[in-house]
């Protein structure tokens, strides 16, 4: 089963509203934010652009370099939406998260621990071979933990998912760029 067959059997399992992130799916099916309630007055967007200008900027609007990082604005829905438009718009919000959901579901969700990755680096990222587990255990806490509502499996961060019945779990199979970026930046300037 491929993954929008496989959300489209979830959600028609599971009575909604559904949760992603920190985006709220109502039956219809309207987007907005989790905070927000459909009865609240919201600005209704009339477009995809309008939703990707949502996506790509926080409270401030400005950039959001980390799609899983929390801060989506609020005060606007979206919808109603066919599925298929409801799904694209989760992969805007949330890249890869239906396939990475749709793949843990069945076991197949394959996880590619830090150490492995840093070995795949090249140039200015080669440094990131040397960080020891504890490194990465430590990046792990201030970063995935607190920047970001993703929760990473691979090792050495494995952390246990809580799925409920109307929340599709973000899940995170392999340290992302973002994580990467950060960690070499810890490292500091190497010495001459
Ligand atoms: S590696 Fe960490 S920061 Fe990057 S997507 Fe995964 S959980 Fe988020």
């Amino acid at each position: 089963m491929n993954a929008t067959d496989q959300f489209r059997k979830w959600l028609q399992t599971n009575p909604g509203p559904w949760f992603i992130g920190e985006l709220r799916i109502e039956p219809g099916y309207f987007l907005l934010h989790r905070k927000d309630s459909p009865q609240d007055p919201l600005r209704q967007l009339g477009s995809s652009e309008e939703f990707l200008g949502v996506v790509r900027g926080n409270d401030l609007q400005s950039f959001r370099p980390l799609r899983g990082a929390p801060g989506l604005s609020r005060g606007w829905k979206w919808g109603p939406l066919p599925l298929e438009t409801l799904v694209l718009a989760l992969r805007w919000a949330y890249p890869t998260a239906l396939a990475s959901w749709s793949f843990w579901k069945e076991g197949r969700l394959e996880l590619t621990d830090a150490s492995t990755v840093a070995r795949r680096q090249t140039g200015l990222y080669e440094t990131l071979k040397e960080l020891t587990q504890e490194d990465w255990q430590r990046a792990v806490f201030r970063i995935c933990h607190k920047e970001c509502l993703r929760i990473p499996l691979w090792s050495p961060a494995t952390q246990e998912v809580h799925e409920t019945e109307t929340t599709l779990p973000l899940l995170c199979p392999e340290p992302c760029h973002y994580l990467l970026t950060r960690a070499r930046g810890d490292q500091g300037p190497k010495p001459p």
